[in-house]
């Protein structure tokens, strides 16, 4: 039987998910035995025509990206969104609360005419994406749970609870108890609450739950501390899309 067909591409991101991979070690070369590996930019010089799955990491932000995105959802039996730039614009979309020429300026300078950029988009904006890793970067234990599920032909289990929940199962001490501020009551699940096991807070990379109320998560910020602005640009670092 043929091993399944795996491809990766880059879109507007750090590339800092894809390299994240190349840390798994073991797990990522146990699961380079049941796949073939058919385009992967980072790694190798291979093109392939059609892929089982693709997984595309970055934020859609150019004319150029809307053409290849369809491309490759056109070749691809399962698209996966990974990373939150790919899953929400990510720290891209910071972008989009400015005005698009005065961004181009201070990035571009006068060549801004030479870059056409329009607003970072999740790549679900434009193509049907199958399932998404979230994270900034990705989350190493979800993206191998998806990974390992698709191969195996099974349905992965997707989160959509607070990090709180995980925090707790995993007993760490709360950091807010150590005066730090935490996004972990508003931030989807999946990560293992890795930040406040490590004594961290939660910057909320993952995004919000689905049913976030965001006026309450503004509101707990300035219980906190923060002013109604800090509040918000602290919610928007990572999901500028999301919660406008
Ligand atoms: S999600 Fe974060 S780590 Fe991944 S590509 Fe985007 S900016 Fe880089
Ligand atoms: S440390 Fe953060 S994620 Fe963990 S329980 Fe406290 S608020 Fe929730
Ligand atoms: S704890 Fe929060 S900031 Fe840390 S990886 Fe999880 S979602 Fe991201």
């Amino acid at each position: 039987m043929s091993k399944p067909k795996v491809a990766f591409f880059d879109f507007t991101s750090c590339e800092g998910c894809q390299l994240n991979k190349l840390n798994f070690e073991n797990d990522f070369l146990d699961m380079l035995e049941h796949v073939d590996i058919v385009e992967f930019r980072e790694a190798m010089d291979d093109k392939a025509d059609e892929y089982d799955i693709a997984f595309i990491e970055g934020s859609i932000s150019t004319p150029t990206c809307i053409e290849r995105i369809h491309d490759i959802r056109r070749r691809a039996k399962v698209l996966v969104a990974l990373g939150q730039c790919a899953c929400s614009g990510g720290v891209n979309a910071m972008k989009n609360l400015h005005q698009p020429d005065w961004v181009r300026e201070e990035v571009y300078g006068n060549e801004k005419y030479r870059f056409p950029s329009i607003p970072a988009q999740p790549v679900s904006a434009v193509v049907k994406v199958d399932y998404e890793v979230r994270g900034c970067p990705m989350s190493a234990p979800e993206y191998l749970h998806i990974f390992k599920s698709l191969v195996m032909g099974r349905k992965p289990e997707i989160f959509d609870h607070a990090v709180c929940v995980e925090c707790k199962l995993k007993e760490n001490e709360c950091v807010l108890d150590k005066g730090m501020f935490c996004l972990g009551p508003v931030t989807r699940a999946g990560c293992e609450a890795i930040c406040p096991g490590n004594g961290q807070y939660c910057t909320g990379c993952r995004g919000p739950i689905s049913n976030l109320n965001l006026e309450g998560a503004v509101e707990m910020l300035r219980e906190h501390g923060f002013s109604e602005t800090e509040a918000r640009k602290r919610l928007h670092l990572f999901s500028a899309n999301e919660l406008v």
